[in-house]
């Protein structure tokens, strides 16, 4: 993966409005662009508002093969995928929707219980795990999952075996 020394917060503003404005965009760790007619994005750029409304901070990911940097003038660096079937506990409310913290999904909660979900977050290389505070369980790197592009190589690699 090819290594890139700084991401500004100019520059995501600016990928942020070729995003608003139907451009796809090219992760600099791998070349991929998502296709425009896809809804899901595999390589996209986040913003966060600041406290003056306008965009304070963010950071672009792809989920292909792991690329990742912050908006702050900092160097790229790798994340690793951890997912878990994630069973909600703690629940304020009996009835009703509540959107989980770590994956956004929305969560229907029925007699003060959600039904478990596949729930997961993007880690720093480095990063042992994080505790799930949607069950409360800590996802250490047994939870650690290939990221696409090692599915799609792992894919070809038995194809070629296959063969
Ligand atoms: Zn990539
Ligand atoms: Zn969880
Ligand atoms: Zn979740």
């Amino acid at each position: 993966m090819s290594y890139v020394s700084s991401y500004t917060l100019e520059e995501l503003i600016d990928d942020v409005r070729r995003r608003a404005a139907g451009e796809s965009l090219t992760c600099p760790g791998c070349g991929w662009t998502d296709p425009a007619d896809r809804p899901r994005r595999m390589y996209d750029a986040y913003a966060e508002k600041g406290p003056n409304g306008g965009i304070g901070y963010g950071y672009r990911l792809c989920k292909v093969c792991g690329f990742a940097q912050d908006a702050d003038g900092g160097e790229s660096y790798r994340v690793w995928l951890s997912t878990h079937e994630c069973v909600p506990r703690g629940l304020a409310v009996d009835r009703g929707e509540v959107s989980c913290r770590h994956c956004r999904k929305t969560l229907q909660i029925v007699d003060g219980v959600a039904a478990p979900h596949r729930c997961g977050k993007y880690l720093r290389q480095g990063d042992s795990g994080y505790c799930c505070v949607t069950c409360g369980e800590w996802q250490g790197p047994a939870s650690a999952r290939p990221l696409h592009g090692d599915r799609r190589r792992e894919v070809r690699r038995e194809e070629s075996s296959a063969a």
